[in-house]
């Protein structure tokens, strides 16, 4: 059951995910909005190539340096980070509009990025989702076949000093299994809606309901 919609705060919820690449986070995040029709995931920014199967205004927009960079001076990227080679960020004003109009937005964004949205809005909340193990990252990294020898390295590499730095988030799911992960992962925003009931509100129409 989720809290009454009257009684939760006009704005919605800003929810950072991060996770070391290949530790299962986007299949995480897309079942859990499957089942969740007032959360939504903010789409980003990336200078990477598109790999197979992913579309433009989709998983990412893709787009060039130059285009990344002059978004960064004109101020419309909420955080942004530089991962692997590539420009990473998320677009301001999409997650503006969605969260005025009452919902919750999801980032799924690397450590860095995270950190800043942790110092430029206090009131998000940060989950970590962690892979069970180092050799099962390595695995799933080298198992999906999209990135080459020398990209899995060096994302194994960010991926160890990514889980060193984990707690820093306010909850880690392990992703043993994706039922598990995404059942935590539910009960932690279903908790955080109730944290964010207005009390206020609630206690008035208690007491107005003699
Ligand atoms: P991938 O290339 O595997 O799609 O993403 C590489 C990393 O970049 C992942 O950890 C992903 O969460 C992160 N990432 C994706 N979008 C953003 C973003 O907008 N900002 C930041 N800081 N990281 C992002």
């Amino acid at each position: 059951m989720t809290p009454e919609k009257g009684l939760l705060p006009e704005k919605g919820l800003l929810i950072v995910l991060s996770g070391p690449s290949g530790c299962g986070k986007g299949t995480v995040l897309a079942r859990l909005l499957q089942n969740d029709s007032g959360t939504a995931a903010s789409i980003s920014a990336t200078t990477r190539a598109p790999r197979e199967g992913e579309r433009d205004g989709v998983h990412y927009y893709f787009i060039s340096r130059e285009a990344f960079e002059s978004r960064i001076r004109s101020g419309e990227m909420l955080e942004y980070a530089s991962y692997c080679g590539n420009y990473y960020g998320t677009p301001k004003q999409a997650v503006e509009r969605l969260r005025e109009q009452g919902t919750n937005v999801i980032l799924e964004i690397e450590l860095q990025g995270a950190m800043k949205i942790k110092r430029s809005c206090p009131d998000a909340l940060f989950v970590f989702i962690m892979p069970p193990s180092l050799r099962a990252l390595r695995e799933r990294l080298t198992g999906r076949g999209t990135e080459d020898a020398a990209t899995v390295e060096s994302r194994l590499a960010v991926a160890k000093s990514e889980i060193a730095q984990a707690d820093q988030y306010d909850y880690i799911v392990v992703n043993d299994t994706v039922e598990q992960a995404v059942a935590q992962l539910q009960a932690v925003l279903l908790a955080e809606r109730v944290k964010n009931v207005c009390k206020q509100k609630l206690i008035d129409e208690v007491l107005n309901n003699a």
